[in-house]
């Protein structure tokens, strides 16, 4: 069965070949680790880990490289800020981001640091002066955008006029592609970050980082590259074109972007001071899976509306597997155990351009499956969680300390139901709602409380 992805080159839904057979290079770009990161940008790590999981479900080795980004404008703005060396400070949000990668169940990727590989900037940029692709100017060396072969394609920039204007800072929009920075040289405002080497005293430019790190790891040829839509200009595209410009090859045959996370009232962005962390979620009274579950119901490429409300319409559900999956354990229900058809189901959604939405349907459609053997049915179901990570193996039954007037009220309703009293014992189940408790009717295995 063929996996498809759509190609961000190409505006397509394309056919995944790898380049050698049976593994894949995929490399990611990563935070830049200056402050929390929100959960708009864990939707683009949690899209990385689907993809990952997908296609090792495939029966493909994936070697996934991820990077942070521990030197540019903003790390360098944020040392100062905090009044903390750029080591220290990066090192404390790295290790707030691994956390919360892990607590957000997102299989480790190999992380690489730019400041631990400046060696391989500075020969990526050498290699481009050679070339005539890359020029010195007074305050850095400079990417040419007119020497480039096909600049801005993966961006839709078809014709840009060359205004030979140059732009220092690492962020900027598409009207303003101009001249870029891959070395920065030394100014005051850098403090004490600097590098001596070949090519002048300085540091480089975000967008080198990633071709320099991705390169240095998978190749000058590899795979699959991710990121948020917001990375195609100028970050992706500039990395096409420094990579592409060094190799003379091809840089990546699948660039697969996803769709940003908003609130009803617009973009998330620390600048307008409106922003979720993992932490946040925490506060509110959410465990990050459910943040995951929410990720899983929206198709990676539509944009999500992120709501409290949304996230607790993905809590209760989430929390309904929990206790269908612990329940399933304890079930010796004989049954149905041909489970191709619905591994196929599954399969092809999530081959057909990771549908997980589709795939979470499969999944439901199994936990509502009476008819399948116990045993059978959770297996599957674990099988599933493979991609979708929803950490069903560690699903714990909670410890729930009912009290015992509750308990009196669920004996009495149980004497009333026997007695076909029905009313009398809907209202007893009334009160124990009043108490904070739904009575869960399971059949022969009698009723059950839990807290509402
Ligand atoms: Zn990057």
């Amino acid at each position: 069965m063929d996996v498809e992805l759509y190609n961000t080159l190409t505006r397509k839904k394309e056919k995944f070949v790898p380049i050698k057979k049976g593994k894949v290079g995929m490399y990611s770009c990563g935070p830049t680790v200056y402050w929390y990161q929100h959960i708009g940008n864990f939707r683009s790590m949690l899209l990385a880990d689907f993809i990952k999981r997908a296609l090792s479900y495939n029966d493909l080795k994936v070697n996934h490289i991820m990077n942070f980004t521990d030197v540019d404008d903003k790390t360098i703005k944020g040392s100062q800020k905090e009044g903390l060396s750029l080591k220290k400070l990066t090192s404390k949000y790295e290790d707030i981001f691994v956390q919360d990668m892990d607590s957000l169940n997102i299989i480790k990727p190999k992380f690489l640091r730019a400041t631990d590989n400046i060696e391989e900037m500075v020969k990526i940029i050498k290699v481009l002066i050679k070339k005539g692709i890359a020029y010195k100017s007074d305050d850095g060396i400079y990417f040419s955008i007119s020497k480039s072969k096909n600049y801005g394609g993966i961006a839709g920039l078809h014709k840009i006029t060359n205004t030979k204007e140059r732009i220092r800072k690492d962020e900027y929009d598409k009207d303003n592609a101009q001249d870029f920075a891959l070395w920065k040289f030394y100014s005051n405002e850098d403090g004490d970050v600097f590098w001596d080497t070949e090519i002048g005293k300085g540091r480089p430019g975000w967008h080198i980082e990633c071709s320099a790190m991705s390169i240095s790891a998978l190749g000058e040829h590899f795979d699959i590259h991710t990121g948020g839509l917001d990375l195609v200009f100028p970050h992706h595209t500039n990395e096409i074109a420094q990579s592409e410009g060094y190799s003379g090859e091809k840089f990546v045959n699948y660039w697969v972007h996803g769709g940003m996370l908003n609130l009803k009232e617009g973009k998330m962005s620390k600048s307008l001071g409106n922003i979720y962390t993992i932490a946040d979620l925490k506060k509110e009274g959410f465990i990050p899976l459910h943040y995951r579950y929410l990720c899983l119901q929206t198709h990676y490429r539509k944009p999500l509306e992120f709501s409290l409300e949304s996230l607790t319409a993905a809590k209760n559900a989430y929390e309904k597997i929990e206790r269908k999956i612990i329940r399933l354990r304890k079930e010796k229900n004989p049954g149905n155990t041909d489970v191709e058809d619905l591994r196929n189901e599954f399969l092809d959604a999530i081959n057909d351009d990771l549908n997980l939405p589709k795939a979470l349907d499969v999944f439901w459609s199994v936990m509502e499956e009476g008819n399948m053997e116990s045993k059978t049915r959770l297996s599957l179901l674990e099988d599933f969680d493979c991609v979708l990570g929803l950490g069903i193996k560690d699903m714990k039954e909670k410890k729930i300390v009912i009290p015992k007037d509750v308990l009196a009220l669920l004996e009495e309703r149980q004497k009333a139901r026997k007695n076909k009293m029905f009313a009398e014992a809907d209202a007893i189940r009334d009160k124990i709602k009043e108490k904070g408790f739904v009575i869960e009717d399971l059949g022969k295995d009698g009723p059950e409380l839990r807290p509402i």
